[in-house]
C-alpha cells in the first residue's frame, strides 16, 4: 500500500506503465485462448506466471500479503481472489474471472476479465456482458476535471438498471509503483464520499466492476482470500488500468475484443 497520496505520473512513467499494461493485457488474451471445459485453474496459474516472466515481467500478486498463485482464478458464484487450484476443473457452462497483475520495470498492471466456458446460460452471459459495458460507461467518465464519483455512479446506474447487485466490499484503485494507491474508485455512490478525488492528466486508476446476479452481498470463505457471493448466485469482474489524460482516459491493459 502506498502512504494515501494520489500520484501523478511524468510521461516517461507513463510510458513504462503502458509496457506492463500491455504485458498484463496480453497475458489475458493468451488465458482467454486456454479457457475450454476440462482445464484446471492451475494450469491456467502455471501459464501465466511462465508467459509473465518470459516477457520481462514478474507477477505481482504473486505473494501478495501471503497470496500462493500469479493470477486469481474466481468461478461462478466466486467474485474475486480465487485461488487457482489443481481440483478446479472447468465445466461446461461455468463463467471464469481471471485477474492478472504483473510489473514491469517497477510499474504495475491490473486487468480482469470474466470468460465463458463453453454454453452458458443465457441470463449468465447477459450478466458478463452488461458488467463488460459497466467499465465502458465508468471509463467514459474519467474525464480530467471529473471526480471519482461520476466514474461510480455510471457504474452503479447501470448494473442496478439491470437488477444486478453492486459489490461494495471491494473497490477499485490507484495504481503505479505499488498496486494499490490512493484514490480508492468504488463502484457505487454513497454519501460519505463526496465527490472522490478530481481525476487529473497523470493519474492512472483501475476501474473494475464486480457484478453479482443477485444480493450483493457477499462473504469471504475459510482460506482467507476466495470472495464468494452469499446467495450462491454468479459474479462478474472486469477491469482495466487507465490513465487520465488531458484528452481523456487511456486504457493500458488492451480490452479484448
Ligand atoms: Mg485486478
Ligand atoms: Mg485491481
Amino acid at each position: 500500500m502506498s502512504d494515501g497520496k494520489i500520484t501523478i505520473k511524468t510521461e516517461f512513467q507513463m510510458e513504462l506503465m503502458r509496457v506492463a499494461g500491455e504485458l498484463v493485457g496480453k497475458t489475458l488474451k493468451m488465458l482467454e485462448g486456454m479457457v475450454k471445459v476440462g482445464v484446471t485453474t492451475k494450469e491456467l496459474d502455471e501459464a501465466a506466471e511462465e508467459f509473465i516472466r518470459s516477457h520481462g515481467g514478474v507477477p505481482s500478486f504473486l505473494n501478495y500479503d501471503g497470496f500462493p498463485a500469479s493470477i486469481c482464478t474466481s468461478v461462478n458464484e466466486q467474485v474475486v481472489h480465487g485461488i487457482p487450484s489443481k481440483k478446479v476443473r472447468l465445466k461446461d457452462g461455468d463463467i471464469i474471472s481471471i485477474d492478472c497483475g504483473a510489473i514491469v520495470d517497477g510499474f504495475h498492471g491490473d486487468a480482469a476479465r470474466t470468460f465463458l466456458v463453453g454454453n452458458v446460460a443465457p441470463e449468465v452471459r447477459e450478466l458478463v456482458e452488461v458488467t463488460k459495458e459497466c467499465f465502458f460507461k465508468g471509463f467514459e467518465q474519467a474525464q480530467p476535471g471529473n471526480h471519482i464519483r461520476d466514474i461510480a455512479r455510471a457504474v452503479q446506474t447501470h448494473a442496478e438498471s439491470h437488477g444486478y447487485g453492486v459489490v461494495r466490499e471491494l473497490v477499485g484503485h490507484g495504481i503505479g509503483t505499488n498496486m494499490h494507491e490512493a484514490p480508492e474508485v468504488p463502484n457505487f455512490v454513497d454519501v460519505r464520499m463526496g465527490r472522490g478525488a478530481k481525476l487529473i492528466p497523470g493519474m492512472a486508476i483501475a476501474v473494475e466492476p464486480m457484478i453479482n446476479l443477485g444480493s450483493r452481498r457477499v462473504q469471504v470463505l475459510s482460506d482467507g482470500w476466495t470472495c464468494v457471493a452469499f446467495d450462491g448466485k454468479p459474479s462478474a469482474h472486469y477491469e482495466n488500468t487507465i490513465f487520465i489524460t488531458k484528452n481523456g482516459p487511456e486504457i493500458l491493459t488492451n480490452p479484448i475484443e
